[in-house]
């Protein structure tokens, strides 16, 4: 039987439970290391891993406010700003009630 651990975070030097369900997934798995980090800091290097998003800055198309987009902006394509886009994303969602997309799977 698994008993929750109380772990330090390698990171942030939080402590941590390992609790006995997560024990015992890791035997399961076979992992012979205990985690390393809590979980915000093991979410913190996923999402690190995958890379930083370089914003770029433009010139919103519906307020002329300052956009901030992950992509680099071009002159023939209309840029939003994030309260724009989600305004128009509503009206969109109101005209034509979108499918339910899947939600991406992760790992
Ligand atoms: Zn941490
Ligand atoms: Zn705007």
């Amino acid at each position: 039987m698994f008993e929750d651990k109380t772990l330090v975070c390698k990171d942030c030097g939080e402590e941590f439970v390992f609790t006995a369900r997560e024990q015992e997934f890791y035997e399961s798995k076979g992992f012979e290391n205990e985690p390393q980090r809590c979980k915000p800091c093991r979410d913190k290097r996923k999402a690190a891993a995958r890379g930083p998003r370089e914003m770029h800055e433009a010139v919103c198309a519906a307020c002329g406010g300052v956009a901030r987009v992950p992509f680099v902006p071009r002159d023939d394509r209309p840029v939003y700003c994030s309260e724009c886009f989600a305004k128009m994303k509503e009206q969109e969602a109101a005209e034509a009630p979108a499918e339910e997309t899947p939600s991406e799977t992760e790992e």
